[in-house]
């Protein structure tokens, strides 16, 4: 079969790769579609950093460069292993797509995203979704129902790093949240916080983005902060109290400090960027209103939720697919679409087939 494979920076390969043989207490998976992630662009550019480096293979996985590519992926069973009872072929699915150890509980109240190696399929090797077939641990197969097109499922990956960072926050429906940067994951934790009820406002300084927003109908209101003082905003908004929670999804200092100002005392930040570098933080701010600043990794138990979401129509992922490619095209319409046009596009998805 064919799959995308990663060497090194700059250097991923589509070749041809042997299938993936079925065994215990597993799945196989024909792959539908897979969604390109800002974490593999940073592998591309600037990596390996999930990835584990050629000869220096993953403690849990053993593996290490060259590894499959791919985690925000759907597609459809082909075979189960003979204890695997609760799925059957032809069931649409999706993979919650971690490299965690075995004897890690995967169940509610558990923070397994948290277990010591944690790692991704399609990162840390465990194949991945850049590819025409994949064989996974049944417990991170999540089954889908029909009529969820497969193309959209291949952003509820995505969808459940917003989901986490949600339910992180402790944001209720009827609370106002602030979205710092609309992004593919400021704009999916949106998308979120809108379906869980809470009124959103986003701030964003890209035309494009800012246009995504609206047309997306994930934000209430979508602020400029050129244009705009995006705290005084919101605090006109709420009667002058400033929202719930606030969402950092730029990794830009800025706006962190404008959620600081944005958020109402007693209220939660959870950030949900990835930072290259360290920022200064307002700390005098953060005491004297008592906020919780969280980070946030992953998912955990977020799946189910994020699925039935969907699946009622709460969330349509349609609008956020901004590409479709074929696996020879990953680098150059992909990676390098993504890479010097990245404003203009959200998710761009891959037919490993194609
Ligand atoms: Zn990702």
């Amino acid at each position: 079969m064919r799959a995308a494979r990663y060497y090194d920076r700059k250097d991923i390969r589509i070749e041809e790769i042997d299938e993936p043989q079925l065994k215990p207490g597993h799945v196989a998976i024909d792959v539908a579609w897979c969604g390109i992630c800002g974490t593999d662009l940073h592998e591309y550019l600037e990596g390996p950093i999930f990835v584990p480096a050629h000869g220096h293979p993953h403690p849990i996985s053993g593996e290490s460069a060259p590894v499959t590519l791919g985690h925000e992926f759907s597609g459809t069973v082909t075979a189960v292993a003979d204890d695997v009872s609760d799925l059957t072929s032809g069931q649409k699915v999706v993979v919650e797509p971690y490299i965690i150890r075995e004897d890690v509980e995967v169940k509610p109240g558990v923070d397994y995203q948290l277990s010591p190696d944690m790692n991704f399929i399609g990162l840390g090797g465990r194949g991945g979704g850049l590819s025409e077939k994949i064989v996974v641990e049944r417990r991170w197969v999540h089954p889908i129902a029909d009529h969820v097109p497969l193309d959209h499922a291949a952003l509820i990956e995505p969808l459940a790093v917003g989901h986490h960072a949600f339910v992180r926050s402790g944001g209720k429906a009827g609370g106002v949240a602030v979205v710092g940067g609309a992004g593919p994951i400021g704009l999916l934790t949106a998308a979120v916080l809108k379906a869980e009820g809470l009124t959103v406002f986003i701030s964003e300084l890209s035309e494009a983005r800012k246009a995504k927003a609206r047309e997306t109908g994930v934000a209430d209101e979508v602020f400029d902060p050129r244009e705009v003082d995006v705290a005084a905003e919101v605090r006109r908004r709420t009667d002058g109290r400033g929202a719930d929670v606030g969402f950092e999804c730029s990794s830009v200092p800025v706006v962190l400090d404008m959620l600081l100002d944005a958020v109402r005392p007693a209220g939660v930040i959870v950030n949900v960027s990835i930072w290259g570098h360290k920022p200064a933080v307002d700390m005098p701010k953060l005491v004297l209103k008592e906020i919780a600043l969280l980070g946030t990794i992953g998912y955990a138990n977020d799946h189910r939720r994020v699925i039935e979401l969907v699946e009622d129509g709460k969330i349509d992922l349609g609008p956020f697919i901004t590409g479709r490619i074929g696996l020879d095209g990953l680098v150059s319409e992909g990676f390098e679409q993504l890479i010097n046009n990245n404003e203009q596009h959200v998710k761009i998805i891959v037919d490993p087939r194609a």
